[in-house]
């Protein structure tokens, strides 16, 4: 065999044919997990509709970019097709993964306990989404899986909440404890809430109609937040909406859950998602205040003061952006920054102010008063009654799905995507419309983990 030589080396590399190959071999994947869907499978229809509604997504976003690539049309300065073809392979090649769980996680050979483990899940997060009803003009599907830990991926190819609920969530074998297990499922109205930041859309107040991703840093800027602040808008977000259809248990899930994950060298530092630690809890007792649940709000403030000092008994007073802990410039003091996130979460509670917390939504787990401060027995006792949810009782969730399953139009998708993102950021003198139609069909409406945190962005 004779050697190649430099130059047909790059002709190779540079061959363009191979990501339509590559893109063939997805396709026919899905299709062949369509034709193999057991008939039996619960909640079929929506299997159905989400693996043909990814289809014909990634069609369209992949031949977006294929047909410039073949055409020959320079990509905008910062971007490549290679690397917008490689990341929609990616991105697709991961939901089949997570697609191809969720089937077999329902399928008949799998064990009784994981399959109502999931119904529980089901109907438990189409009740936190329930409560957001006027941020849709139509309301999504929810459709969970068990994995590690507790995730929402946002899709943009259907109208389908993606949320993952720990494995912890299934009972032990042999029986279970009734507690512990129960309180996994807690994860949920937070990540619910990364679904609702992602696909809702404000309806009244400031910046009414626009995408809650778009609306919500806006109105935070209008507030004159620091950088450091919109870095956290999301989570803040999924927090506040989370408390509001939770209520106060999820308050106290997440005082655990600062504990339980921060180190104290962590606890006033910036990982420049999460708002730090230290502060965190504070966003629940806001909101719970903006509940009229003021006594939840102070019983639970006097609980997080006991945690917050015994993990750090010399009082810091710095927040700084290291993740490591040291000091640097932007560094704020911890006063300044608890006041602007006060001052965010009664923003975000007045944009949320239609998602209301009621007993139903968390039915049956709040059968007491809801305003008179929790003890650690009433707690228990809340959770020994939610664990007695009959699974039975659970309807065909996917029932009303087939009116979400109309044929996908790619282009409306595309054109909508771009005029919100126009309207609102207008485009920066040094940008083109097509850049910015580039960056809008790559993004893909925040196709990830919990938003765009691997957007393929120009470096
Ligand atoms: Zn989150």
């Amino acid at each position: 065999m004779s050697e190649l030589n430099p130059a047909q080396i790059l002709i190779a590399a540079r061959d363009k044919k191979k990501w339509e190959d590559r893109w063939k071999v997805i396709e026919a994947l899905i299709e062949s997990m369509m034709s193999t869907l057991p008939k039996d499978l619960p909640r079929r229809t929506l299997f159905v509709c989400l693996l043909s509604h990814l289809q014909d997504f990634s069609r369209g976003q992949f031949y977006y970019f294929y047909t410039k690539l073949r055409a020959g049309e320079a990509a905008p300065d910062g971007f490549s097709h290679d690397q917008a073809l490689s990341w929609l392979i990616d991105q697709t090649g991961f939901d089949l993964t997570l697609i191809a769980q969720a089937i077999q996680q329902r399928h008949t050979s799998t064990s009784a306990d994981i399959r109502t483990a999931l119904q529980v899940a089901d109907q438990f997060a189409e009740r936190m989404l329930a409560p957001s009803r006027t941020f849709f003009t139509e309301m999504p599907a929810v459709l969970t899986y068990l994995q590690k830990s507790a995730h929402s991926r946002v899709i943009p190819y259907a109208p389908v909440a993606m949320v993952a609920v720990p494995y912890t969530c299934v009972p032990a074998p042999g029986g279970n404890s009734g507690l512990m297990y129960r309180r996994d499922y807690l994860a949920l109205p937070h990540e619910i809430g990364h679904y609702v930041y992602w696909h809702g859309t404000i309806p009244e107040g400031a910046f009414a109609g626009l995408a809650c991703h778009r609306a919500i840093p806006s109105r935070m800027t209008k507030l004159g937040m620091p950088n450091w602040a919109l870095d956290w808008a999301e989570e803040i977000f999924a927090d506040v909406y989370g408390c509001r259809v939770a209520g106060p248990m999820i308050a106290l899930d997440f005082q655990d859950l600062q504990v339980d994950l921060h180190a104290r060298a962590s606890f006033v530092t910036n990982d420049g998602e999460h708002p730090t630690p230290y502060l965190r809890p504070e966003i629940y007792l806001h909101t719970l205040e903006a509940l009229q649940m003021g006594k939840w709000a102070r019983a639970l403030g006097i609980r997080w003061s006991h945690l917050r000092d015994a993990l750090a008994p010399s009082q810091p007073t710095l927040l700084t952006h290291g993740t490591d802990g040291s000091s640097g410039p932007g560094d704020t003091t911890l006063d300044n920054a608890r006041n602007l996130l006060k001052a965010i979460t009664v923003d975000l509670n007045q944009a949320l102010d239609p998602v209301k917390f009621g007993a139903d939504n968390l039915k049956p787990i709040f059968t007491v008063t809801v305003d008179r401060p929790m003890d650690t027995s009433q707690v228990e006792r809340m959770f020994e009654l939610w664990a007695g949810i009959d699974p039975t009782s659970i309807g065909d969730l996917g029932a009303q799905f087939e009116d979400h399953c109309l044929p996908f139009v790619w282009l409306d998708w595309k054109n909508q995507q771009l005029e919100q993102s126009l309207l609102s950021v207008p485009l920066a003198t040094n940008e083109s419309k097509e850049s910015r139609e580039w960056l809008v069909v790559m993004r893909a409406g925040g196709w990830t983990t919990e938003g765009p945190d691997s957007n393929p962005d120009p470096k």
